[in-house]
């Protein structure tokens, strides 16, 4: 194998350290191995996403642990009042719907099963008319 087809390999540490110690040998005086070794190493940075700066990640680091707003400090007393809040909303608005609901419901039941028993009275009928 020629020196400069081991760059993609040397590139990748793929070379056991004699074959890597001679390319290093021959990449100092072949300036298209460094060529394609600058080139890899961009398309190596070009893969993998650099990493935000340091100045961006302590912006980011001071703004979710900077003061807490000052409902936090009530959190709890928030969560009961919530639970609280939710609880008469299920309590005013569920036993006067409940009622209505099923009233609706069985009237439907009704009125379907009726329909249903009629309809099915009327094809007895026509058959008995039929025989
Ligand atoms: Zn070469």
């Amino acid at each position: 194998m020629k020196p400069c087809e081991q760059v993609l390999l040397y590139a990748q540490g793929e070379l056991n350290p004699a074959e890597k110690t001679a390319f290093e040998g021959h990449l100092k005086t072949c300036a298209a191995c460094q060529a394609e070794l600058k080139f890899l190493a961009k398309l190596d940075e070009g893969l993998t996403p650099p990493a935000a700066p340091q100045r961006v990640i302590d912006k980011l680091l001071a703004r979710t642990t900077r003061k807490k707003p000052f409902w936090a400090r009530f959190k709890w007393e928030l969560a009961g009042l919530t639970a609280a809040a939710c609880a008469a909303f299920v309590w005013t608005f569920l036993p006067s719907q409940e009622p209505f609901n099923a009233h609706e419901l069985v009237a439907y039941m009704n009125a379907s099963s009726d329909d249903e028993y009629s309809s099915f009275a009327q094809e007895l009928n026509d058959m008995e008319d039929y025989f």
